[in-house]
């Protein structure tokens, strides 16, 4: 896959599933804009180990929950870069509990990031696409917004709504050469599910037909795929990495 100077904006870009997918971009020769929540010495040490092989690529720290922060910093990233072609919307959080249990803040948190900040920062980076006559959106969403999940009907919300916007987004932007697909991955093994423990993840593991947890490559592996264009007449499209949890 030859990205040789594309532009790639990766949205918690520096570490888990955005990590692996920056460092995939890279090896094809991308140049990379990676936005997370918060610098600090992990987000600069990810972006130095890419720099560290060539790669051009520097740090935006934004809340994509805030706009007026993403509007922003897409500015920013338009003046450093000239441009995007590949957009990652991979930035999320969890806040899991029972419904009663939920806080107003563990359902607004969730949605204010995992589905307004994509929406936020697709808006404010658009016009640069229509612009360039093409590109590729990526959205990270998950199996548990097509198939529902205990103690997370606020992610899972926040998801299935993900696969709307996807969806959207293609049929808007279609006509342009600009494609939107999402990826929804079961469960890998980053930051985000460490928190669940040695035995859900045993009994969770058991459950699926791949019979081993993902790893933040194989969910790189498809956005690479969708990056570029060996899936040129792929768009509106919503693919699993999920080792067979949801079949
Ligand atoms: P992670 O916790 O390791 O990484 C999340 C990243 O998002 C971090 O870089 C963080 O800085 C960034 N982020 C969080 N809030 C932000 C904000 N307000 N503004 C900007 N950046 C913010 O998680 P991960 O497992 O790598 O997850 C990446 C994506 O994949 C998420 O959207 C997640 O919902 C999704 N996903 C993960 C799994 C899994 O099993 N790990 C499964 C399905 C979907």
């Amino acid at each position: 896959m030859n990205l040789n100077g594309k532009i790639a904006v990766i949205t918690g870009g520096t570490r888990g599933i955005g990590y692996a997918v920056a460092q995939k971009l890279v090896e094809c020769g991308a140049k990379l804009a990676l936005i997370a929540a918060h610098g600090g010495e992990r987000a600069e040490e990810a972006v130095k180990n890419l720099t560290d092989i060539g790669a051009e690529a520097r740090l935006y720290v934004c809340n994509i929950a805030n706009p007026a922060e993403v509007s922003e910093t897409a500015e920013k990233i338009l003046a450093d870069f000239g441009g995007v072609d590949i957009l990652v919307n991979n930035a999320g959080i969890t806040r899991d509990n029972l419904l009663p249990a939920l806080t107003t803040d563990d359902i607004s948190e969730v949605i204010d990031v995992d589905l307004k900040g994509a929406i936020y920062v697709t808006k404010a980076f658009i016009r640069t696409f229509v612009k360039r006559k093409g590109g590729s959106i990526i959205n990270i969403s998950s199996v548990v917004g097509m198939m529902g999940n205990k103690g997370q009907t606020n992610y899972a919300a926040a998801k299935a709504g993900i696969i709307g916007f996807t969806k959207s987004v293609a049929k808007e932007y279609g006509r342009r050469n600009i494609r939107c697909n999402a990826i929804a991955p079961g469960y890998i093994a980053t930051d985000m599910t460490s928190v669940l423990g040695a035995e859900v993840t045993e009994e969770l593991t058991k459950q699926l037909p791949l019979g081993r947890l993902g790893k933040p490559e194989d969910v790189a592996e498809l956005a690479l795929f969708l990056a570029g264009d060996a899936s040129a007449y792929i768009t509106g499209e919503v693919i699993k990495v999920d080792g067979g949890m949801y079949v």
